[in-house]
């Protein structure tokens, strides 16, 4: 059994005061939350830098990740270094993870105009954000609702923007703390989304 969160953005970013160094201190504090996916904004500077951080610690795993702006909405594409090709089309980026055997989650699907909203009904992501906590209770609803009628696996993230923000959601899967068999879990739904809005 692994804690992840999915969903952490940093300085590279450009909208995130998380560093490198703040994140993976906080996670070697952290009782729990080991493990978390990089997913900046368009780029893969930050994941690298944390990354090599991060290998003095043992217990330590960091997952490349990237969130792109498709089209029609944001997408998360976790488990490759690799960046999706133009155009980025929802369809398209899914369909770059399925090659790799990666993942392509959907984030907050009703949170923004820069989400995928109904559109999502149409796609094949490997799963939903059911929780974010950028969104509203509503739109986590919407999103929980979503994923129950497509059928998808749920996890749910923090979307860390600022230290503060790590760890008010994550998710519970069953595997060991190693890429491979957090992907392949996660891809046969065996996840359980956490919210934890209580500070720490
Ligand atoms: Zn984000």
């Amino acid at each position: 059994m692994v804690f992840v969160d999915l969903h952490v953005h940093t300085i590279y970013s450009g909208d995130s005061s998380i560093t490198p160094k703040r994140l993976v201190d906080a996670l070697h504090t952290h009782s729990f939350l080991k493990t978390v996916a990089v997913t900046d904004h368009k780029t893969m500077e930050g994941y690298y830098h944390v990354s090599k951080l991060a290998t003095a610690y043992e217990d330590i795993l960091i997952l490349p990740g990237i969130e792109v702006s498709t089209t029609h909405g944001d997408v998360v594409v976790i488990g490759t270094e690799e960046r999706p090709p133009y155009p980025i089309t929802p369809e398209t980026v899914i369909e770059f993870a399925e090659e790799r055997n990666v993942i392509a989650i959907i984030p907050h699907p009703f949170r923004t105009l820069t989400s995928l909203g109904d559109y999502a009904r149409r796609l094949k992501p490997t799963a939903i954000e059911v929780f974010n906590p950028n969104a509203t209770p509503e739109q986590n609803r919407m999103a929980l609702e979503l994923a129950r009628e497509l059928n998808l696996p749920q996890v749910a993230v923090s979307d860390a923007h600022s230290i503060e923000e790590l760890g008010r959601g994550y998710t519970k899967i069953n595997a060991a703390q190693n890429m491979d068999e957090i992907l392949n879990a996660i891809k046969s739904g065996q996840t359980q989304p956490i919210q934890n809005l209580i500070q720490q």
